[in-house]
């Protein structure tokens, strides 16, 4: 088969790739887009439990602080392509926008396949030619790329894209063949790491709430010394290996450091009040029920499954009368509604993490144009980079901001 020829090869059809493709097109350059699954896009299409954060509507400054490692190899691509174009673009791509509470912007329609749709259709319209297969290896003559070889053939080239996501949700088809690609161009891939995560615990009162969640509670992560690293109020919930839930995943991103570990997460049952005001409504609710049990007593102040893992962790016998209950015991469960501890063995696996951190070290490509600096003409985007950021559409920013600096560089 003769090879086909393209002045520059793009692998991987998502957020990163059809955005890099689309604007080396706009530019005018001749551009193959090859993606491995049937239709492009698959993960964007599920962001946002099914309703794509696109970005967050904040500034450069706001943004980076979002970013908790390598920030600044982004600060060109950033303000090259900014949150405010990357609404801006898709406005004019038809879709119209909406922010909602933490600056988090959404489409209208609340539908991911919206975005991927319209980046699909302006792909096509600035003549993106998409081939639907394996890309396998890229193709260097004398320090620059020639051509990417693909399951089908080769393609010649003189630009190749890298832009195959990151090792999470390998259904999607992030399936970790950009790292292979890159080291075997001399690049170095520092080591995966998930986050954005479930967290496992020993702790078998997990297991025992599984399924259970909670909601307006605050939780801390605490450092093996009890510096705390994250706190925030919000939702979890409990499961068999552990804890989930956009809580834990929010800070399982602040958990970067393997020498602080083993880490903790503390949570305040009632971070609505404080110790005296607790006290005062633990006292009333004491003498509502004051002639039943103490684990009768619990019903006004925790949810059914989480009563007898209180009762045990307090240590007052269930059988105990309310009004038999000392101030004391009244303060050791006091203590325990307002730091309700659960330990951390570590993260669940990279393939269930929202986002891979770690990847293509960023010393090694040039933050102004993405390309790379070893091999003339290779460039790469997305998540496949050594960046990643905490939640709240700035995964989704990193793959718009670098993959249009890619595209523009070509
Ligand atoms: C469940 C979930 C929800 C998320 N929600 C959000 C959110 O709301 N907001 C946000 O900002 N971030 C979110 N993220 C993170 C965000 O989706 C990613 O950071 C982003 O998609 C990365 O874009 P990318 O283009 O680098 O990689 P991907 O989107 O993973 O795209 C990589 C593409 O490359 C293709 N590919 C890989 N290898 C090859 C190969 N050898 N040949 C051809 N093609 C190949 C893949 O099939 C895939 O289409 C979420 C992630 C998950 C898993």
């Amino acid at each position: 088969m003769s090879a086909r020829k393209a002045e520059a090869v793009v692998i991987g059809g998502g957020a990163a790739g059809m955005m890099a493709a689309l604007t080396a097109a706009r530019r005018g350059k001749n551009v193959i887009l090859v993606e491995h699954e049937k239709f492009c896009g698959k993960k964007l299409r599920i962001t946002g439990k099914g309703r794509c954060n696109v970005c967050n509507d904040c500034d450069v400054r706001t943004f980076l602080k979002n970013v908790p490692g390598n920030a600044k190899f982004l600060y060109s691509a950033l303000n090259r392509f900014s949150p405010a174009d990357t609404m801006a673009f898709f406005e004019s791509l038809g879709v119209p926008l909406k922010t909602e509470r933490g600056n988090r912007v959404f489409p209208v329609s609340d539908n991911a396949h919206d975005i991927a749709r319209a980046l699909e259709s302006a792909m096509k319209r600035a003549g993106v030619k998409i081939v639907y297969g394996n890309a396998e290896e890229i193709v260097t003559d004398g320090g620059a790329v020639s051509a990417v070889r693909c399951a089908d053939g080769l393609i010649e080239c003189r630009s190749a894209v890298i832009a195959t996501g990151g090792a999470s949700y390998p259904l999607t088809g992030s399936t970790g063949d950009g790292y292979r690609m890159a080291r075997a161009l001399g690049h170095t891939v520092t080591p995966l790491r998930p986050s954005l995560v479930p967290l496992e615990s020993d702790d078998p009162d997990c297991a025992e709430m599984q399924g259970f969640s909670l909601k307006n509670v605050t939780l801390t992560l605490l450092d093996r010394n009890g510096k705390a690293c994250y706190s925030e109020l919000g939702e979890m919930m409990f499961t068999h290996f552990g804890v989930t839930g956009p809580l834990v995943l929010s800070a399982s991103a602040h958990m970067r450091d393997d020498s602080l570990a083993p880490y903790e997460i503390v949570i305040d049952l009632k971070p609505g009040l404080d110790e005296k005001k607790l006290d005062a409504r633990l006292l009333r609710d004491f003498e509502k029920y004051k002639n039943r049990d103490y684990a009768n007593a619990l019903s006004d102040l925790a949810g059914r499954t989480m009563i007898p893992v209180l009762i045990r962790r307090s240590g007052i016998p269930g059988d105990t009368k309310v009004n038999a209950v000392t101030r004391e015991q009244r303060q050791t469960l006091l203590r325990l509604l307002k730091a309700f501890r659960v330990s951390i063995r570590g993260p669940r696996p990279v393939a269930e993490a929202i986002v891979t951190s770690g990847g293509v070290s960023v010393r090694e490509i040039d933050p102004r144009s993405m390309e790379s600096k070893l091999v003339r003409g290779l460039f790469f985007a997305g998540e496949i980079l050594d960046v990643d950021a905490y939640t709240g559409g700035f995964n989704l920013q990193i793959a718009w901001s670098t993959g249009h600096m890619a595209g523009e560089n070509i």
